[in-house]
């Protein structure tokens, strides 16, 4: 028998998770991001749930090409845009609609053949200072991108820094209208978080991590408050048990002792596997659908568990590490992120390859 472990991925609650986000937005159209393998869920293995999107949105060229193999035949946007002239071939011969966020790439883009023009997305940097061009250069980049004859249509896009925090939209958001609002063309502004939790729903809103069933701004709301469901499940099995003593420890560095005697299991789980070695004890997880907490320290390939409010638990119990499990229960990809000190973006790219990934039904 193979090692128990093993991740699944649910189409279905990949598509309800989308309808969540088309409902917050029933005007615009939606692009599913499905950048870094679709969240580490695999841009195949995520392209059934997803297909019902208005358009993909990556970075990666390789990603693209993907989607195009998968007979997607809609709009994909390369997010960064090109990384150097050439790739403006695949753009033209793939279709791709591109960002533009820096004038070396709209130098290149004037030296390039097409027969086709090209859908840009002109990116402002409206205080995020990630990509983008500053307010004072974005009017003559737009002048000088509409004059090409390798553009075709102009979109206009910026990126929030602050939409899931206490900071909120409304700063940068005045930079974009002061620096567009007499600019032509379609607009994108909204992630998740500004999507969710201050309704800008313009033209094109970008749904990342809420396609996944994690919510953007945990832990002021959860998935449940946002009416998403978990579209990653990691799950394993209790390959032993032992009854520890009173004054008994658990794992590297004796980092748990037992108050009292108590059982405990051990799960064929560990940092190898993309399960974040700085969940400490306590940390939630599920044995047989209830949820218990970890113990100690994760290791490599094995971490412990408490099994007092299971007493039924024994070798080959299912172990739920976080996502859907059996009769019902689940447990939310935040809750595990929030007790190792990261967001659940990390833990859903981080799945480790040794992890094999299997579709549910
Ligand atoms: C990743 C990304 C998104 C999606 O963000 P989420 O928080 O996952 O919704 C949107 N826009 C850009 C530019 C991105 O890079």
């Amino acid at each position: 028998m193979p090692r128990p472990i093993e991740a699944l991925i649910h189409p279905a609650a990949l598509a309800h998770n989308l309808a969540r986000a088309r409902a917050a937005a029933p005007d615009a159209r939606v692009w599913a991001v499905v950048k870094a393998g679709a969240y580490g869920h695999g841009i195949e293995r995520a392209y059934p749930g997803l297909r019902g999107a208005d358009g993909f949105a990556l970075l990666d060229l390789a990603e693209a090409q993907q989607l195009r193999a998968l007979d997607w035949r809609g709009p994909i946007l390369l997010l960064e845009g090109c990384f150097e002239a050439r790739d403006l071939e695949l753009c033209s011969r793939l279709n791709l609609w591109h960002v533009i966020h820096t004038e070396a790439q709209i130098d290149w883009l004037a030296a390039h053949k097409t027969h086709t023009p090209h859908r840009v997305f002109l990116k402002l940097n409206s205080g995020m200072n990630r990509l983008g061009l500053r307010p004072a250069a974005f009017r003559a980049a737009w002048t000088r991108l509409n004059a090409l004859p390798q553009v075709d249509e102009i979109s206009l896009m910026t990126h929030f820094a602050d939409a899931d925090g206490e900071r909120g939209v409304a700063r940068q958001l005045a930079v974009f209208e002061a620096a567009t609002h007499d600019l032509p063309g379609e607009r994108s502004l909204a992630n998740s978080a500004a999507l969710l939790r201050h309704g800008l729903r313009n033209d094109w809103v970008r749904a990342g991590i809420v396609c996944y069933g994690s919510a953007p701004d945990f832990p002021a709301h959860d998935i449940r408050h946002w009416g998403l469901q978990p579209a990653m499940t990691l799950r394993s099995r209790l390959i032993a048990t032992q009854t520890l003593a009173a004054g008994e420890s658990v794992g590297y560095g004796s980092a748990f002792t037992a108050a009292a005697a108590m059982r405990i299991g051990v799960v064929a789980c560990g940092y190898a596997d993309g399960y974040p070695r700085h969940a400490g004890t306590d940390t939630p997880v599920l044995v047989d659908g209830v949820r218990t907490g970890t113990l100690g320290r994760v290791s490599m390939d094995m971490l412990a568990v408490d099994l007092t409010p299971v007493p039924g638990a024994a070798i080959g119990s299912e172990v739920t590490l976080w996502g859907q499990g059996p009769g019902g229960s689940w447990l939310a990809i935040d809750d595990v992120a929030h007790a190792a000190g990261t967001i659940g973006y990390e833990l859903m790219c981080a799945l480790a390859p040794r992890v094999p990934v299997h579709v549910s039904d």
